[in-house]
């Protein structure tokens, strides 16, 4: 199995769409996903990105982007909403195991989302427990693209990705040094549930 090892922001990049794309004709290649990586990798990781998405069940990160072992730091939480948890993960990835890239990935039909559109449209309040929680962290999203004109869940799901994106590289000092310095990138992916392809929102650090 080839080990592409991608090293910097622009490769790392492409590697995950080309995954994407063998997932997505079906002409998978499941790479390092044999014994062999599994020893190989046991005393240390050197993961080429970081993947910070929703934990819906069918965003299966290795899947999706058709990888293995090692490759993919993932961080997943409902809506992808970031708290002090996610950034020092997604730091952790970056800075210590030396990750040149950081995705951001959401869906379409995303739950977490519908939910804040759900409660924003009601002009009610946020569930109940620490759900709500979440809603709550999806909201600015979802006013944010009305107020640019938008009106469907999918139109607030690229949103709260660009969102997202602008929010990692906005809190944290330590990726946002890392992305000036070309050592690192950024990008927002908006992934269709139906047809596994990824459609890109958002960047910082990574040429068009
Ligand atoms: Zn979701």
């Amino acid at each position: 199995m080839p080990d592409l090892s991608p090293s910097s922001p622009a490769e790392a990049y492409a590697a995950l769409l080309e995954g994407n794309a063998r997932f997505v004709s079906g002409d998978r290649l499941h790479p390092n996903q044999d014994a062999d990586r599994r020893s190989e990798l046991a005393p240390r990781q050197h993961p080429f990105a970081v993947l910070f998405g929703c934990s819906d069940s069918r965003l299966a990160a290795e899947i999706i982007f058709d990888r293995g072992l090692g490759d993919l730091f993932v961080v997943r939480t409902a809506g992808h909403v970031a708290g002090a948890e996610v950034l020092g993960s997604v730091e952790y990835g970056v800075q210590v195991l030396g990750a040149p890239l950081v995705v951001v990935l959401g869906h379409d039909s995303c739950g977490a989302v519908t939910a804040a559109a759900e409660t924003v449209h009601g002009g009610g309040t946020a569930p109940a427990g620490y759900l709500g929680d979440v809603v709550e962290r999806v909201i600015p999203s979802v006013l944010a693209a009305r107020a640019l004109g938008g009106t469907g869940v999918d139109e607030f799901v690229d949103e709260h990705i660009r969102r997202s994106v602008d929010g990692l590289v906005g809190r944290s000092a330590l990726l946002a040094a890392e992305v000036a310095a070309g050592r690192c990138a950024v990008v927002g992916l908006s992934y269709r549930l139906a047809g596994g392809t990824v459609k890109r929102v958002a960047a910082h650090g990574l040429p068009e």
